[in-house]
């Protein structure tokens, strides 16, 4: 039985494993996982390596003159996704705290994120896609057939921040990381442009005290009551 190909859109506060849940799932259905957050954050490393963002403040000329000189996708390499910019493979580098501490001012600016919103949603046409961001949702996805908000206690989200970057070698103590989060949350939440906001229609997941594949297993579910029918 040929099982329909639906729309998952997972946003939530910074640190909550939206992407690890979007790309389990995606595995698990054999989707295609889009990481939007690694696309705002491949923008910000263009703004950081073209000093087009100084103290806080972007060059908003320049930044619209060069709007299209900026291409980011996606590719898999040995089934992961890495994210290229102008060519680069930058997955990496999109996690250094220099982005992490600019990237919630850029994806602020209107006209990046009616250039990322246009190619996210050309990705999603077909369906059979699962992507994680702040307006998957209410902007990007408005008619996805499966909602999610991901939510984690704060103290829990830092140490799993901690531990990732730790894993990638990254060093950063866990007043920063808290900071950073607790900013980047802050500006995404009340921005002009498309703010993170809990629409309507999501499911509430709260990942505090769930493992990875208890959390997959709740998620599953419902999907399993969707495309089936
Ligand atoms: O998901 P991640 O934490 O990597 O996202 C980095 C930043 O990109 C967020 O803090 C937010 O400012 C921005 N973002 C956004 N809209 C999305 C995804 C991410 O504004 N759909």
């Amino acid at each position: 039985m040929n099982q329909k190909r639906i729309t998952i859109a997972i946003d939530g506060f910074s640190a909550c494993g939206k992407s690890t849940l979007a790309k389990d799932l995606a595995k698990r259905l054999d989707y295609v996982f889009i990481d939007s957050g690694a696309m705002y954050r491949a923008a910000a490393l263009y703004c950081l390596n073209h000093q087009l963002i100084q103290n806080g403040e972007l060059a908003k000329e320049e930044i619209n003159a060069q709007l299209s000189a900026i291409e980011i996708h996606f590719e898999l390499i040995q089934q992961e996704p890495h994210v290229f910019l102008n060519g680069t493979d930058v997955s990496e580098e999109i996690r250094q705290p220099e982005v992490a501490g600019i990237v919630s001012i850029v994806a602020s600016y209107k006209p990046i994120r009616e250039k990322l919103v246009e190619a996210q949603q050309k990705m999603g046409k077909q369906g059979g896609i699962v992507m994680d961001g702040r307006d998957i949702g209410s902007v990007v996805f408005p008619n996805a057939e499966l909602k999610l908000f991901v939510t984690a206690k704060p103290e829990i989200r830092v140490q799993r921040r901690l531990a990732e970057m730790e894993a990638k070698g990254i060093q950063m103590n866990v007043d920063e990381v808290r900071k950073n989060l607790a900013e980047r949350d802050h500006l995404d939440s009340t921005r002009e442009e498309s703010p993170l906001i809990q629409v309507k229609d999501a499911l509430v997941l709260d990942n505090s005290q769930l493992t990875k594949e208890e959390q997959l297993d709740w998620v599953l579910a419902k999907v399993n009551l969707l495309v089936t029918n």
